[in-house]
């Protein structure tokens, strides 16, 4: 019967957790305090229902200033205190920010708190493991040494998921697959990340998106309508006739607009809906999908109004440089634009997908080429030519590369063919077929992304004579401005088309503060099928090169060749280029 009393064991423990989390609020109601005064959800009550909600995922997406990371050390210690032997990994975007937070703001709400005081283990207390009554919590940072953590856990907590790197939170997700919990859906363990969002379709985006969608709606005094306000629409700026996303810095200091008197109206009745707001007993969380079983929420800066009135809130669009910041920071919500998003609207794709066989034929006559490829076991291969104005990508095509059957023979070809200048290729992974090909030809270059802070020109040639430095960011940055800006016109094809927008949809910038408190910029993706971005790049990243480090050498291969040999240019074996193409952007054939 040892088995049986096992599962009784089991469920008991079970049970007893169950109750404990639900009380949580109540848990740190007694034990936590804040800077010497008893823990309080006054002004802040909409945390409560976050405090005390159990399930097993929870997503929160919010602005800053609204105390969340507070709520989760204090929910972090409360789960320790009821629930006996857990251990929990919580983390933070860098090293540094683990170091600091375990420090600060962890040690903070201990040492105010006689209870956690007692609870905490001598010894067993450094910045980056703590030991509390018999539960263990291990705060780390993604970015930086010692980000890989292999121990399970029972419950992982995320603070600022968006700015935090990705595979290592792809690899701590792995930590909790054999949690004892387990809830009616299957998932394992407890996984909380709350985050400041950036851009669409990205990190805290999609676990809000992927859950019940919470807010903390407002039941209007005026005409007692239960009302979600929209910033886009019921924040008024007297003077401000505009869209409020057309809001900017420059209108802070216009006469006519006072921002001093903003105010928030009903989008119900129209009249002023603060004094509603400020009220507790008119707020409710309510699921937009109650029939989701993840939650998430979205937390506003009027969900705590006493701090965040209409007027603080605009004062603020002074302290952000660029339109995405305010909006992902203070307001709280994704925003993509121009400036952080490849436009993949039907629009853009009418507009650009345009470069016709004929162009195509006269490039390969008349103009010299550059090329990019991404490596992997298919090569995307890009060529493009300059024309007024921008770029005409000419030929983009996949390849098959294998051990056995090695692209080598076809990358030189298509070289030779389109008389590239440069062909800029991905110096990982697949080192022999990088190898192969700068020993072929010259003109071919393996790329290697870097960070190159001090230096203007994000380029430069290491002195092999093989190997290209580029800025990851500021090259990316330069085609992602290239593309917005209507600089490059792609290939007319319908299918090709679809999979490069598909590609280009993946690709986002994020802005984050540095420890200098200095904005940062990085690229990230919203899944792997990024290949044609870094393709257009590594083209890009030719032209550059040719352009600004000053290269001369320009291959003359004629239109097409009969023969490639490995190791030495072909010349002077002209034959007809009609021939030797099969269909566009399809395989060209190699002729016999
Ligand atoms: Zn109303």
């Amino acid at each position: 019967m040892a088995k049986g009393s096992g599962v009784a064991d089991r469920l008991r423990m079970r049970l007893n957790r169950e109750e404990g989390l639900k009380n949580l609020s109540q848990v740190v109601l007694d034990h936590a305090y804040v800077e010497g005064k008893p823990f309080s959800f006054k002004d802040h009550e909409y945390q409560i229902e976050i405090m005390n909600d159990t399930r097993q995922r929870i997503g929160v997406r919010k602005c800053s200033q609204v105390g969340l990371s507070e709520l989760m050390i204090q929910k972090t210690l409360a789960v320790m205190t009821v629930m006996p032997n857990i251990r929990i990994i919580f983390t933070l975007p860098t090293k540094e920010m683990a170091v600091e937070f375990s420090k600060d703001r962890f040690d903070g709400a201990i040492v105010a708190s006689d209870h956690y005081t007692a609870m905490v283990k001598a010894g067993d207390n450094s910045a980056g493991y703590k030991k509390i009554g018999d539960s263990s919590l291990y705060i780390r940072g993604t970015f930086g040494a010692k980000a890989a953590i292999s121990i399970p856990a029972e419950m992982l907590m995320s603070d600022e998921l968006d700015f935090s790197n990705e595979a290592v939170i792809g690899k701590l997700n792995s930590r909790i697959r054999h949690a004892q919990t387990e809830d009616e859906h299957g998932n394992r363990g407890y996984r909380y990340r709350f985050s400041t969002p950036t851009v669409h379709g990205f990190g805290i985006d999609l676990d809000f998106n992927a859950g019940d969608q919470r807010y903390y709606m407002c039941r209007c005094e005026h005409c007692e309508t239960w009302v979600l306000p929209d910033f886009a629409t019921d924040l008024i700026v007297p003077g401000f006739d505009d869209k409020m996303i057309n809001f900017g810095r420059e209108h802070l200091h216009d006469p006519k607009i006072d921002i001093s008197k903003s105010w928030m109206k009903c989008p119900s009745c129209t009249k002023d809906l603060w004094s509603s707001l400020v009220q507790p007993s008119r707020r409710a969380w309510v699921a937009k999908r109650p029939d989701v079983w993840d939650h998430s929420y979205q937390v506003a800066p009027w969900d705590v109004p006493k701090y965040n009135t209409p007027p603080a809130i605009m004062k603020q669009v002074a302290d952000y440089p660029l339109k995405s910041d305010f909006y992902n920071f203070v307001i709280g919500l994704p925003h993509s634009d121009n400036e952080n998003t490849f436009n993949t609207e039907q629009t853009h794709k009418d507009r650009f997908c345009t470069v016709a066989l004929w162009i195509f034929m006269n490039c390969v006559v008349l103009a010299p080429t550059v090329g990019g490829m991404d490596v992997g076991k298919t090569l995307h291969l890009t060529v493009k030519t300059k024309v007024s104005g921008g770029w005409h990508v000419i030929w983009m095509e996949k390849i098959r590369n294998t051990p056995d059957d090695p692209a080598t023979l076809k990358i030189v070809e298509r070289y030779d063919f389109y008389r590239m200048q440069k062909l800029c290729i991905d110096a990982g992974p697949d080192i022999s077929l990088v190898n192969a090909l700068v020993v072929a030809r010259e003109g071919i270059k393996a790329v290697v992304y870097v960070q190159m802070n001090r230096s203007v020109i994000p380029v430069e040639e290491k002195t092999c004579g093989t190997v290209i430095n580029a800025d990851r960011t500021k090259t990316l940055k330069l085609l992602l401005e290239a593309h917005n800006s209507g600089n490059m016109w792609y290939p007319y094809d319908d299918k090709l088309k679809e999979d490069l927008y598909k590609h280009l949809k993946t690709t986002k910038k994020i802005r984050e503060k540095n420890s200098n408190d200095e904005w940062v910029e990085r690229f990230v993706k919203s899944d792997d099928n990024d290949h044609w971005v870094h393709s257009l790049n590594y083209a890009n990243i030719a032209g550059l090169v040719v352009d600004m480090l000053g290269s001369t050498e320009v291959n003359y291969a004629p239109p097409a060749v009969s023969t490639t040999k490995l190791g030495s240019a072909v010349k002077e074996e002209k034959t007809d280029a009609h021939n030797t193409l099969q269909g566009l952007f399809g395989v060209s054939k190699r002729r016999r």
